[in-house]
């Protein structure tokens, strides 16, 4: 068994909020949810960060810039007022959890540039 918490929510070992699936990806609500709509979209295979996506993962990461993040976006309603999309990276990104994941953060307005 994966010592990884994301692979094991994508194996279904870990319950989560789904909000979307399909063969390679899996989105699903943050446990401390910054925002009214704070959802976290993964790649179901681990890839430990942006840094670590593969030649052989260009479809995958097209696929979620493309197709699922679009479709999440419009299904939550902020695609009308607006969102932020993120991945954070290594220790200065404020990367937590070591499997790649996008932040999708909406619902209210977001102060930028973060802390
Ligand atoms: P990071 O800090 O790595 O960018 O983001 C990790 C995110 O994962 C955090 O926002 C944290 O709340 C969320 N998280 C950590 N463990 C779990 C979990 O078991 N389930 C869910 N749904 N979210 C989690
Ligand atoms: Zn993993």
């Amino acid at each position: 068994m994966t010592d990884c918490i994301f692979c094991r929510i994508a194996q279904g070992e870990i319950p989560s909020t789904k909000v979307y699936e399909d063969d390679l990806v899996l989105a699903f609500r943050d446990l401390d949810p910054q925002a009214p709509e704070h959802v976290l979209v993964i790649p179901k295979k681990h890839i430990a960060s942006v840094l670590d996506f593969a030649e052989e993962d260009r479809e995958l990461a097209a696929h979620i810039l493309t197709v699922v993040v679009p479709k999440i976006a419009r299904e939550l309603g902020v695609d009308v007022g607006g969102f932020r999309l993120v991945t954070n990276t290594g220790a200065d990104g404020g990367q937590t959890v070591g499997h790649l994941h996008f932040h999708l953060l909406g619902g209210r307005s977001l102060a930028w540039p973060p802390g």
